[in-house]
Formats: C-alpha cells, sequence, structure tokens
C-alpha cells in the first residue's frame, strides 16, 4: 500500500436538517426531521435527514417518516427542499475544490480532496482545521473530516466523530484504528453480508483482516478478496474528478401559477440564461438539458434531450429549452419550471456549436 498518500473525506453534518435550520433559526435546538409528510402517523415515505437533536429520539436516514412520528410527534417535520440544499452545496463544493488539485463529489454533502502534496498529516490536519473554518464562516454550517492514507479508511474516519468531527488516521495507526471497529463501516457490506460474517464470529474489522482469507473466497467469491482488503486498510482508488455527477440547475415558483405563454417565455428565457452563466462560470461543457415543470395539481414533469456533442453554446440552450417546453404548453396552469445541464465536462479544447448537433431522442 502506497502510504504517501493524504486523502481528506468531508461530510456535512445532518446537511439537509442543517441547511433547514440556518434558514430559519427559530428551528434551532428543536428536532428537525426531512423528508416525506407524517401526516400525523399515516405518512408514506421514510425519513432524508434528522438533525442531532430528532436522532437523540432514535430517528434515522431511511426510517419510515411513521415510525418517526410515533418515536417524536412534536418534532419539526419539513419536505425535501432540493434548491435549497443544490444551492448551498454547490457554495460548498466550490470552497472544497479551491484547497485540492484532485478533488471528488460523491454526493450532495460528501467530497474527497487528495492532498498528498501538502507532504505531512500535521500539515493536513491544520489544512482541515481552515477547511472547516472557511466553511462554517462562509456558510454557518458544520462539516466532519477524515484524514487517511486511502479514501476508504478518510470516508469511515470522517464518520468516527460526528458531529463537527475531525479524525486523522496516519500509516502507522491504521490497524489500531480500524481493528475494533465492526464490519458495517465498510462501505459495501451491508446488513445481509454483516450477519453471514457474524455468524461465522467475524463482528470487526480486525476479525475480518485476520480471517483466513480462502475460507472468505469460497464463501463469498471475489467479494471475499475485496472485503479482506478493505479490512487490512488496503484500497488504491484514486481521489478523480468525476463530471459525471455534476449538474447545473435552475428552478422557479411562479407566485401565482400561470398559463401565459409570454410569462411562461420571459422565465424560460431568463433562466436559460443564468444556467448559461453558471456553466461558463464553472467551466463547463454540457451534454443532457431537462426541463422540469410542476402543474398547479403538484404533478410534476420532465422531459430531457442528450446532444451527440459537449457545448456551451447559449443559443443551444435557449432553443432546446424552448423545444423541450412546448410540449408542456396544454392550458394547464404551471406552477415551477426548471432548467437543468447535465453530462457535464470541462471545458477543454473541444467546443461544439448548435450547427453540428443531430438531436436523437
Ligand atoms: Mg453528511
Amino acid at each position: 500500500m502506497r502510504d504517501n498518500r493524504i486523502i481528506l473525506h468531508i461530510d456535512m453534518d445532518s446537511f439537509f436538517a442543517s441547511a433547514e435550520i440556518r434558514e430559519n433559526p427559530d428551528l434551532k435546538g428543536r428536532p428537525v426531521v426531512v423528508g416525506a409528510d407524517p401526516k400525523a402517523g399515516k405518512g408514506r415515505g421514510v425519513v432524508s435527514t434528522a438533525s442531532y437533536e430528532a436522532r437523540k429520539f432514535g430517528i434515522r436516514s431511511g426510517m419510515p417518516i411513521s415510525r418517526a412520528y410515533r418515536l417524536c410527534p412534536s418534532a419539526v417535520f419539513l419536505p425535501v427542499n432540493f434548491s435549497l440544499y443544490d444551492r448551498v452545496s454547490d457554495e460548498i463544493m466550490k470552497i472544497l475544490r479551491s484547497y485540492a488539485g484532485k478533488f471528488q463529489q460523491v454526493s450532495i454533502d460528501e467530497a474527497y480532496l487528495d492532498v498528498s502534496n501538502i507532504g505531512s498529516f500535521e500539515a493536513a490536519v491544520e489544512l482541515a482545521k481552515r477547511i472547516k473554518q472557511e466553511i462554517y464562516g462562509k456558510e454557518k454550517l458544520t462539516c466532519s473530516v477524515g484524514i487517511a492514507p486511502s479514501k476508504i479508511i478518510a470516508k469511515i474516519a470522517s464518520d468516527h466523530q460526528k458531529p463537527d468531527g475531525l479524525t486523522s488516521v496516519e500509516p502507522s495507526r491504521i490497524k489500531e484504528f480500524l481493528s475494533p471497529l465492526p464490519v458495517r463501516k465498510i462501505i459495501g457490506i451491508g446488513k445481509k453480508t454483516e450477519a453471514e460474517l457474524n455468524a461465522i464470529g467475524i463482528k470487526t474489522i480486525g476479525q475480518l483482516a485476520e480471517y483466513d482469507i480462502q475460507k472468505l473466497i469460497s464463501r463469498f467469491g471475489k467479494w471475499g478478496i475485496y472485503m479482506h482488503d478493505l479490512a487490512s486498510g488496503i484500497d488504491e482508488s484514486e481521489v478523480e474528478e468525476e463530471e459525471c455527477c455534476k449538474s447545473i440547475s435552475r428552478e422557479l415558483t411562479f407566485e401565482q401559477d400561470t398559463d401565459d405563454p409570454e410569462i411562461l417565455d420571459r422565465t424560460l428565457h431568463s433562466m436559460a440564461e443564468d444556467v448559461h452563466r453558471a456553466l461558463i462560470e464553472e467551466g463547463f461543457l454540457f451534454k443532457t438539458l431537462t426541463i422540469k415543470v410542476r402543474y398547479s395539481n403538484f404533478i410534476t414533469r420532465t422531459r430531457s434531450r442528450t446532444l451527440v456533442h459537449f457545448t456551451d453554446d447559449p443559443a443551444a440552450i435557449k432553443s432546446l429549452s424552448a423545444e423541450l417546453f412546448r410540449d408542456f404548453l396544454e392550458g394547464r396552469k404551471i406552477r415551477l419550471v426548471g432548467i437543468r445541464l447535465s453530462n457535464l465536462e470541462k471545458t477543454g479544447s473541444r467546443q461544439k456549436y448548435i450547427e453540428e448537433f443531430t438531436s436523437p431522442a
């Protein structure tokens, strides 16, 4: 294993709930649950995020919302507001990106940074403190950071002391850090594998690392080797920017639902200009454009088109969005419209313009 790498994993603390609390300080100190509507205990759907106060009642992400309601009926239940979280996430990722040449966003509130060139774990700890301060200073949100020579250990470390944690696992401490932890801490080991491992007496990562690899292979196949490697702290995977998961989007809810073609047209046009500006600012080309429409009755529809080539041509954004939107103009009143650019690529030498497109479905 290459011990000379230094990788940071940054994970925002109860991100959706924290963003809501930041927007509405009255919620501070109260149990906040973001997710489906609990409908006084009859609601379907699940908890998306629970604030730390809500977690004290045993409420967890992924739990049925009806159960969360039973655990704490007086909690503040809020719907998921992705446009808020997207906006905050963009600001946080901008900060993180500025700290490392190699940056990989893995979800709306998590990223890896490869800071190997900083030279030492001590320096990386100082850097992590600066990052935490900058995020808190600018966004008033806390995060937890893990520092380690590999992505998997950095991720386990960021989860080690939450919220507002900072855990550094130097190469010499890997074994001591991992050994006592339950196998479930390894990404990919879910409930089912955990139960199978427990059944053969493996409860901790240390026990997994020491277990006879041949026996693991005969039981789990290739996955056995992978698990054994991870338990031993072996993970060579690199921090790499993945543009595939990123997107740039804008949406707008009208003050009053409307079917006025002129208002809709004007809104779409200015939104196209907005996403274009963001695309240029962030230095991306796009390939897929999606239009989203929510009608008065809250039914939401989307239509997408993927181009043959990457582009950042404003005319392409305007004409595509107008074309896709046409199908939604059917006299029904519209509550919200949105444009999303996805399938992004960093601006390079390639530059294609609209004349070069053909438009497959
Ligand atoms: Mg998080």
